[in-house]
């Protein structure tokens, strides 16, 4: 996939330019130093602020920007410059810094990050499923795919297309099964994103919590990266969630990684809202009878040990793999299934569990137009 319009690519140049190192520390994005990115087919050119005594420590600073800003796709020439005033481009507005979401998420009551220790655990497929279920509960509902390296939303929702930009040149989410949705994998191709690194991967997050025009929603499910590294503390810091969910398989929760994944959360005061156990039990497809692979009852307990609430078990099985898999998730497709009904109950669960975090309970102020 390609960046087709001047919008995409300056904020695809944006979060580049912002996560370049300062030589005096800190980071472009973090200052005040971008005097103006300016994109015109295909054409970037780029301002950085510094005075005269500095232009020679900035002389590498201007290079790699260039260097960047060339490598984005779609860009047939760029060019960066070193300016003591802000003459060459016209100035944007200062890129907003993740510790600055909340403000630039006014429309948005509730962010809930869904998060796991390590990858593979099936943490997009609840955030997507969870997402579904809290939107059939009557929910506005928007979803954020923060894992840059690894974007599963385009596929679990099956989403098509770019967005496009709308007022205020917001990006506008893309609907997914009535969530509004947004993914770095619909914005850039997958090569791109995955040479980002730390401070360029915040930037990009950064963008989607700022510079999409998610409206007025309850609840914001953020699809966190999966670990425990900087850049999920800085989300959980900056995008200041009403409350995280855990999710994790049966034999990891014991694992040091769930633990982290739920130290982390309270290292920064955001409450754990409960750990989802996926993969519980195997249903087989051929008798239909469940089979507790891993035991009865272990993750409950181990939820309790851990001091954490426990939401729910999401069973094991073929039809779940196959749907997220085609971009048809279960709880939209047939949420009276067995397992529709499960994520609604999750969804219901995690609602719970808001509920004293919020003292405007959601469920008590649900909008009579949905
Ligand atoms: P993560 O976000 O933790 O990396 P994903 O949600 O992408 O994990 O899931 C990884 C794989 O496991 C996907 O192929 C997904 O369809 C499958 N999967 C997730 N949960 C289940 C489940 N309960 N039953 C069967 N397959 C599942």
């Amino acid at each position: 996939m390609t960046v087709q319009t001047d919008e995409i690519l300056l904020t695809a140049a944006r979060a580049a330019l912002g996560a370049l190192a300062l030589p005096g520390g800190g980071t472009l994005g973090g200052s005040d130093r971008l005097a103006g990115v300016n994109v015109r087919g295909g054409r970037v050119d780029a301002a950085i602020r510094v005075s005269a005594a500095e232009a020679a420590a900035f002389a590498d600073l201007r290079a790699e920007a260039e260097r960047l800003l060339a490598a984005l796709p779609g860009v047939a020439r760029a060019h960066a410059v070193l300016t003591d005033e802000a003459a060459q481009v016209a100035r944007p507005p200062a890129p907003p810094r993740l510790a600055a979401a909340p403000a630039v998420l006014p429309g948005v009551r509730h962010v809930i990050a869904v998060a796991s220790g390590k990858g593979g655990v099936g943490k997009s497929t609840t955030a997507v499923n969870l997402a579904l279920g809290l939107r059939a509960e009557g929910l506005s509902v928007g979803i954020l795919d923060a894992d840059i390296h690894g974007p599963s939303l385009p596929t679990l929702l099956g989403l098509r297309g770019q967005p496009r930009v709308g007022p205020g040149r917001k990006l506008v989410p893309i609907d997914g099964f009535g969530l509004k949705a947004m993914s770095m994998g619909v914005l850039v191709d997958e090569e791109t994103a995955m040479i980002w690194r730390g401070p360029m991967v915040m930037s990009a997050i950064t963008q989607m919590l700022a510079e999409v025009d998610w409206g007025t929603l309850d609840v914001l499910v953020v699809d966190m990266p999966p670990g425990t590294g900087d850049a999920q503390l800085a989300i959980a810091q900056g995008a200041r969630p009403s409350g995280a969910v855990i999710v994790s398989t049966p034999q990891d929760l014991s694992l040091i990684d769930a633990r982290r994944g739920i130290a982390m959360f309270r290292k920064v005061d955001v409450p754990i809202l409960g750990v989802v156990e996926n993969m519980a039990h195997f249903v087989c497809t051929t008798c239909g009878t469940s089979h507790a692979i891993f035991g009865e009852g272990g993750a409950a307990a181990e939820a309790a040990r851990l001091g954490v609430p426990f939401l729910g078990a999401v069973p094991l099985t073929m039809e779940l793999r196959r749907a997220s898999d085609r971009g048809q998730p279960v709880t939209a497709m047939d949420p009276d299934g067995i397992l529709g009904q499960i994520y609604r109950a999750l969804a219901r669960q995690l609602l719970a569990a808001l509920a004293p975090a919020a003292p405007t309970s959601l469920s008590t102020e649900r909008r009579a137009d949905r």
